[in-house]
């Protein structure tokens, strides 16, 4: 789960790590208030929306008078943000931070993450703070500076002196630092973040260490550990597929594809895209609906499938092991009369009682493109998405 800078801001508050002075406003007067109330000669005015990017994209103004605020947030409000992390569409701006101008002498990088692939969690720094740290990344790794956080143990004092040393700070800075990285790995370890990033913390002219940007997202697998968490979702700017699928609980992620996929259990699902893809098409989705296969669920796929217009076939994909496949086919039947899609559907189900459903798809009135094997199935599900016109 994503949320917004302001809200980790909150949390970061919470934790005792120094933020900015600021409020929220959705409105043009709120924002205008929140600029006097501030009272400062440099003003920050900040788009909250799920994405990073937003410096460069026009999202984060510095101005240096409530008019001013006034007018950035007339510009803003309403308009849709278009990053590098957004994709086309962009996402709505509904809440802007209105900040304290900070005067920034120098901008670090910090974030935790759960590194995967060594099976641990670590805290990055770099002094290549606030642009993009992924460039960073692949042009000068050697400027980002990896410590594992052992969770029983937490920052040890040899780390914390290397994590300083490689930001260059003195010793003062350094205790500071220090007191943010062990607040931050507080932060992440009790709330079950998935990763927590500073960009950038900045170091003011007056020496203080400060948080300029937030961003938390959270392991929604423990989300179930902290119901306080719960009033910081915000699943507005989601697709309406995803939105779906978020309120009906099934996994979905939007991919730019032509072929719409229906599946049940992760691994089958990742397994019809790759055959999708070897046969030379282009899944539009990833979307696991679970063991069960009822009509209830396979019509909200199909609902959630055909909210994406550049679907132009969809594939059912289905084993039913404990579920019989004469019971998911008379579901799929089903859930065709009550959901309107207008473009070929191949259905491929194997497992127990297979034949009869099969017998049943190939008698119902409806036109399923009835498949035997998974290399059958994705070849005719394929064929049907060039021949309707879609990107390959
Ligand atoms: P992002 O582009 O979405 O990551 O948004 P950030 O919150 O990181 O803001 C982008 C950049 O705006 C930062 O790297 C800073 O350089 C600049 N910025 C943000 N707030 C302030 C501020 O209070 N003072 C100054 N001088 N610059 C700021
Ligand atoms: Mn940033």
């Amino acid at each position: 789960m994503k949320i917004h800078e302001y809200q980790a801001k909150e949390l970061f508050q919470k934790y005792h790590i120094p933020v900015p002075r600021g409020d929220i406003a959705k409105t043009v007067e709120k924002a205008r208030s929140v600029a006097e109330w501030l009272g400062t000669d440099t003003l920050v005015v900040k788009a909250q929306v799920h994405a990073g990017g937003r410096g460069q994209a026009g999202g984060v103004k510095i101005v240096h008078s409530a008019d001013e605020v006034a007018d950035i947030s007339r510009d803003l409000l309403g308009k849709s943000l278009i990053t590098h992390q957004t994709g086309g569409g962009g996402k709505k701006i509904k809440t802007l931070l209105v900040e304290e101008g900070i005067q920034i002498r120098k901008e670090f990088y910090v974030s935790m993450i759960t590194d995967r692939s060594a099976g641990k969690n670590i805290l990055m720094v770099s002094t290549e703070g606030g642009m993009d740290i992924e460039k960073v990344a692949q042009e000068s790794p050697e400027k980002i500076h990896i410590e594992p956080i052992h969770p029983a143990t937490g920052l040890l004092p040899f780390q914390k002196r290397r994590l300083v040393a490689a930001l260059k700070l003195s010793r003062q800075e350094g205790d500071m630092a220090g007191r943010i990285f062990e607040n931050l790995i507080r932060l992440y370890t009790e709330l079950d973040a998935s990763l927590v990033e500073i960009n950038p913390l900045v170091l003011t002219d007056e020496s203080f260490l400060i948080a300029l940007d937030a961003k938390i997202n959270f392991d929604e697998n423990a989300l179930y550990r902290h119901p306080e968490l719960e009033i910081y979702k915000d699943t507005s700017d989601l697709e309406e597929g995803e939105q779906m699928a978020e309120e009906a609980g099934l996994s979905y992620i939007p991919l730019t594809g032509n072929v719409g996929c229906m599946v049940n259990g992760a691994g089958l699902a990742m397994a019809t895209m790759d055959i999708i893809k070897y046969y030379g098409g282009s899944p539009a989705n990833f979307l696991d609906i679970g063991g069960g296969a009822s009509a209830e669920t396979v019509a909200k796929g199909f609902q959630i499938i055909v909210s994406d217009p550049g679907v132009k076939a969809i594939l059912i994909n289905i084993f039913g092991g404990i579920v019989r496949c004469d019971r998911v086919a008379r579901g799929i039947i089903e859930a065709l009369n009550t959901v309107d899609v207008h473009i070929p559907v191949v259905v491929r189900l194997k497992g127990t009682n297979a034949e009869e459903a099969a017998t049943l798809l190939r008698e119902s009135p409806l036109s399923f493109i009835v498949a035997d094997t998974l290399a059958d199935a994705a070849q005719k599900v394929v064929q049907a998405a060039q021949e309707r016109g879609g990107k390959a």
